[in-house]
């Protein structure tokens, strides 16, 4: 991969960004996200923000090696503390990291979000709890994806801010609601083979001298419910 060829998870972030905005890439190891789109003429104004060394520095090499110092500027920086008011940035990638720091990211810049128009995050797990963060802070969900590549399905999430307080079910936050009211093959392949992981575990409990009862029942529940959502037709469970 690198800015020329970003990889279908990339791209999928990528095609998220509309044309003209002033993106923030947080966790930019590489920068070719905002390399990408600037190459691609969407972008014309992007903060690569890093708070490791060795990767910061790849992203300035990156920016360098294309000639995008002009468009681009690299800053070595924690989470949304790469951003300053002057840079007017209107949208924040967060991509490739987990759900929890995605979340922690957001809940430690929060003031750096005043006039940001949409988030674009893709977590690698713990999408529930991105979107957990989204709701409490009033972020609606107006676009998600899901998408395969080698063996891995990413989901991307993006995110509005809303004026009015919303609500989602336990559903929509485990499954995604757009994703839910889909139900593409993608999502139910994700969901198969992560009850076919949990029953090879519970059937590893299962052999133990003493099985963990309470612990099996609680997994069989959550394997039920879950095998519901992607058989059912109904496009809206309620809990
Ligand atoms: N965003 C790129 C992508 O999706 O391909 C790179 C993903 S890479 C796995 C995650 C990057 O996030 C790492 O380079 C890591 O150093 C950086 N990172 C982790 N926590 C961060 C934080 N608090 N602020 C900025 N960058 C962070």
């Amino acid at each position: 991969m690198d800015a020329e060829h970003l990889s279908a998870r990339l791209a999928g972030v990528a095609s998220l960004v509309p044309a003209g905005a002033r993106l923030a890439d947080i966790g930019s190891d590489h920068a070719y996200l905002p390399a990408a789109l600037v190459l691609q003429g969407k972008i014309n104004y992007a903060i690569a923000g890093e708070v490791v060394k060795g990767p910061y520095e790849n992203a300035v090499h990156e920016i360098t090696h294309q000639q995008l110092t002009d468009e681009i500027q690299p800053r070595l920086a924690d989470g949304l503390a790469a951003i300053t008011p002057e840079d007017k940035i209107d949208t924040v990638v967060i991509a490739g990291m987990g759900g929890s720091l995605i979340a922690s990211i957001l809940e430690k810049g929060r003031d750096k979000l005043v006039g940001v128009k949409r988030l674009i995050l893709q977590p690698n797990v713990g999408e529930k709890q991105v979107r957990q963060w989204l709701m409490a802070n009033r972020y609606q969900i107006t676009g998600e994806k899901i998408i395969e590549e080698d063996d891995h399905i990413y989901e991307i999430i993006l995110a509005e801010p809303s004026i009015v307080p919303f609500y989602y079910s336990q559903y929509e936050l485990e499954f995604g609601p757009l994703l839910l009211e889909k139900k593409a093959p993608v999502f139910k392949k994700k969901w198969q083979e992560f009850c076919q992981r949990e029953e090879n575990v519970i059937a590893q409990m299962q052999k133990a001298q003493q099985p963990p009862l309470q612990k099996i029942a609680r997994l069989e529940e959550k394997l039920r419910e879950i095998k519901e959502v992607i058989t059912s037709d109904h496009r809206y469970p309620t809990n």
